[in-house]
């Protein structure tokens, strides 16, 4: 029997945990840090809540005997990737990172790639003072939308469209806008009827791949939308794959 632990968080870690499963001789469990209520409850998930840093992740991985390890979190989720490869580095357990392709603009885009979301920010802020952006859709996540708040608070003529998957807790600095709460996959036309009622000019957003949330995307093209696009954090060196299929093979070949 061989133990697998997959670092989740994501819908296709679910589905992973589901499919590796059905491979005889093998124990898996899915872990999510459990940033959004009910994720102990979601398909194949064992545990939930964070390690305590590098060495609570070594403990973890020593204490409960895993043998394999897949990353399969967010390409965003740059710090438990890094930990995820330290640890498996200090036990020196094989580890395969999961992780979905990069949108790549097309012909009739009309992006900005930013390197990070404080890029995205000050590019914002360009393109406020010269009234190309008004009405800005902010599909970037909880963590940093103070940045935009701040951003607002000196220039004062913007607003914003904030799309999250639940409410948050008090602790978060949101934009003064809209909020509005959904949970992928989205529908292109939906999409396109949300960009046009709301008259959004600009859309913020991270370059998380997949196609959960790509509908937007092919929205704005279709409505001349520009895209603030926020380049992926570089993730740990490691063996990678794109599928699913492809990290059933690994185990069930062995590789590990
Ligand atoms: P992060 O910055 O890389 O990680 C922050 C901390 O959360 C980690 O140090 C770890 O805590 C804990 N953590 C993260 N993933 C975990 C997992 N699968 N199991 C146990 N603990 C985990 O991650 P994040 O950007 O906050 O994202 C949190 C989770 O949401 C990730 O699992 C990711 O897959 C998912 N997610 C993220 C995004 C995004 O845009 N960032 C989007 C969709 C889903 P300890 O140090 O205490 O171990």
């Amino acid at each position: 029997m061989k133990n697998l632990l997959i670092l989740g968080g994501t819908g296709e870690a679910s589905k992973l945990a589901i499919a590796a499963a059905t491979i005889p001789d093998l124990d898996v469990q899915l872990s999510v840090a459990g940033c959004t209520s009910g994720a102990g409850n979601k398909p194949g998930v064992t545990r939930v809540g964070g390690f305590g840093g590098v060495s609570g992740l070594i403990d973890y991985l020593r204490d409960r005997y895993i043998d394999l390890l897949v990353d399969a979190t967010h390409p965003f989720a740059a710090q438990i990737s890094h930990h995820g490869y330290l640890a498996a580095r200090e036990l020196d357990i094989p580890r395969l990172m999961l992780v979905r392709p990069s949108w790549k603009e097309l012909q009739k885009d009309n992006w900005l790639e930013v390197g990070n979301i404080q890029a995205a920010v000050d590019i914002l802020s360009g393109n406020i003072l010269s009234g190309e952006s008004q009405r800005v859709f902010l599909t970037v996540g909880k963590k940093q939308l103070s940045k935009f708040s701040e951003l607002q608070s000196k220039l004062q003529n913007i607003w914003f469209l904030i799309r999250l998957v639940e409410p948050l807790e008090n602790n978060y600095t949101i934009p003064l806008g809209r909020i509005i709460f959904g949970k992928g996959p989205f529908s292109y036309e939906d999409e396109l009827d949300l960009l046009s009622h709301y008259h959004i000019d600009t859309i913020v957003s991270k370059n998380s791949g997949g196609h959960a949330t790509y509908s937007k995307i092919a929205a704005a093209r279709e409505l001349g939308i520009k895209v603030i696009m926020i380049d992926r954090p570089s993730l740990p060196i490691g063996k990678k794959v794109n599928t699913i299929e492809e990290v059933i093979q690994w185990l069930r070949k062995g590789e590990g």
